[in-house]
Parts: structure tokens; C-alpha cells; sequence
């Protein structure tokens, strides 16, 4: 996969288990430049010391998705300093723990708007900005990460679920907005993997188990999986496909039992 020569915006790394951070290093390795954000002052300095590691440049700036000005000066500092735009990756994502451990009925108001608005409202904004920036080179494309329990139920995934599936919503909509510009935008749905976002959902390890216990592949997909399947989706190998997700999960998504203990005789 060769990225020389281009420019990533890449949201969503928290610290260096982060999915945001795997895409951020093959990105680099593939020879694109990127810009980083975090989201607030705390993750400032983690972020800035792991840019320091990549091998191509690197622009380091705030963004936290819930503020436009602050999406409007990213795009400006990437502009400046790039002239330009050839991929993002969205890989931001929140909801209250609260929300995660009640009941889905008892799912508060707020809780609800922030979790959307952060986790799915932030990629038309963001595909709002990145837009002139990408047409100016030809096209771009745009990932975002998801997950199953935006189309089966998972225990404690609850308000995150309707997030994820308006965000795989939204991502198939800005698909046929965008398309006529050349810019394609996708999502991966991942299996899970241990980030500080999955240590959030209660019995997060036994979610981990069933996966390993009933995937085709009978494992876990790690961090680096998901990357290598982001980098061709963000790069021209994947010229052809937009408005798609890919599930990168071990195969989980295609079982329909549990095929891995022998049926009970009757
Ligand atoms: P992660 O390292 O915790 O990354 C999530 C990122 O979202 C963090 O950097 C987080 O920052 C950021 N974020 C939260 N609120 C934000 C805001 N208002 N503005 C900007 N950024 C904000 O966890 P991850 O597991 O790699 O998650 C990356 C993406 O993959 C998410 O969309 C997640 O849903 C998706 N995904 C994960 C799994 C999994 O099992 N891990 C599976 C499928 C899909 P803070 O730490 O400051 O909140």
C-alpha cells in the first residue's frame, strides 16, 4: 500500500491501543503525513509524544467533535500547513457509562443526544469540512468505525448501538453526497478489541470469549487486523467502493448458532 504523497486527518487516538492509533502508524509506514486531535488537554501530551514516533510528518491539534469551531480550525490548520486533504479516519466515539450499564429503556435524553452527536453527528461534520479539501485534490476517502450492535443486540452496548447505526447511516447517505466529487466513505465494523472505549462496556472480557468461542476463525481480530483493512480502504485499492461496511470480526457476523459445542441429541 503506498500513501506517499498524502495527507491524513486522523481522530479517535486516545493512546497507543487506540484502533485510531494501529490505522495512524500503517498510515505513516505507507508514507501519508497526518494530523492528529485530540479531545481535551488530557490526552495532549499522550498524543503529542506518540506523533513524535511516526515516520512521515505531523500536525498535532485539538478536536473535540461536539464543537464546530473547533472542527473549522482543524480544517484550517490542515489547509495551511498541507494545502489539502486525501483521507480521514473517524475513529471518535463516546457514550456515558451510565448508559452503557441501565437498562436501554431506562436511556436518559441527554445521554442520548451526546451519545449521537459525538459518535455519529461528527462524521457529517466532519465530511462537511473535509469536502473542499479533497475535491481540490481529485477525491479523498473517508473511514469511520463501527460495530455489530448497531444491527443485533448486545448486552450493555445499548445507546452505542442506535449511535452506531445511525453513524453507518449517515456514512452510506454522505456516500451519495459525496460520490459525484470522487470521495468515497465507508465504515469498518470491528470485532471487539481492548481499548480505554471497550473497557467502558460492562463484561467487555466475555464478550471477547464468545467471539474467540463462535467465529469462524475461532480468535480474536487485534488492532493491527483492522488497520491493515483501513489502509485499503483509505487507499486507491478500494477506488471502487463507497457506502460500504466491511466487517473485520473473524467471520462472528455471519453465524447464526453456535457452532462450536456439538447440538444437544434429542
Ligand atoms: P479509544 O482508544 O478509547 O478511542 C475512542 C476515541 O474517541 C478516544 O480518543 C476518545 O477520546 C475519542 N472521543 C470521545 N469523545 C470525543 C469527542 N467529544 N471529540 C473527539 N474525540 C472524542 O477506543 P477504540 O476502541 O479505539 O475506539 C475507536 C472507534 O472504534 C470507536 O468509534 C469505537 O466505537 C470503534 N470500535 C471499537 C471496537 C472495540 O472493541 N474497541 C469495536 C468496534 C468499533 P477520550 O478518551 O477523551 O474520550
Amino acid at each position: 500500500m503506498d500513501l506517499s504523497g498524502k495527507h491524513g486527518l486522523v481522530l479517535g487516538v486516545a493512546n497507543k491501543r487506540s484502533i485510531a492509533w494501529a490505522i495512524a502508524q500503517k498510515a505513516s509506514e505507507a508514507g501519508a503525513s497526518l494530523t492528529l486531535t485530540y479531545q481535551g488537554e488530557r490526552l495532549e501530551e499522550n498524543v503529542r509524544e506518540l506523533a513524535a514516533t511516526l515516520k512521515t510528518e505531523s500536525l498535532v491539534v485539538p478536536c473535540d467533535v461536539t464543537s464546530d469551531e473547533q472542527i473549522a480550525s482543524v480544517f484550517t490548520a490542515i489547509d495551511q500547513k498541507f494545502g489539502g486533504l486525501d483521507f480521514v479516519l473517524h475513529g471518535a466515539a463516546f457514550a456515558p457509562k451510565d448508559a452503557l450499564s441501565a437498562p436501554f429503556l431506562d436511556t436518559k435524553r441527554d445521554d442520548f443526544r451526546m451519545a449521537l452527536d459525538i459518535s455519529a453527528y461528527s462524521l457529517v461534520a466532519l465530511a462537511r469540512g473535509a469536502a473542499p479539501l479533497m475535491s481540490r485534490r481529485g477525491g479523498g476517502s473517508i473511514l469511520t468505525l463501527t460495530y455489530l450492535g448497531s444491527e443485533r443486540v448486545f448486552p450493555n452496548y445499548n445507546v452505542m448501538a442506535v449511535a452506531k447505526s445511525a453513524l453507518e447511516c449517515s456514512m452510506r447517505y454522505l456516500a451519495s453526497d459525496l460520490g459525484p466529487q470522487n470521495i468515497r466513505v465507508n465504515a469498518i465494523s470491528a470485532g471487539p478489541v481492548r481499548t480505554l472505549a471497550s473497557a467502558g462496556i460492562p463484561g467487555f472480557t466475555s464478550i471477547l470469549q464468545v467471539y474467540r468461542d463462535r467465529a469462524p476463525l475461532r480468535r480474536n481480530v487485534d488492532a493491527q487486523e483492522v488497520a491493515d483493512a483501513a489502509l485499503f480502504l483509505l487507499g486507491s485499492g478500494s477506488r471502487g467502493i463507497t457506502g460500504e461496511t466491511m466487517m473485520v470480526d473473524a467471520g462472528f457476523f455471519v453465524m447464526g448458532m453456535d457452532t462450536s459445542k456439538p447440538a444437544a441429541s434429542e
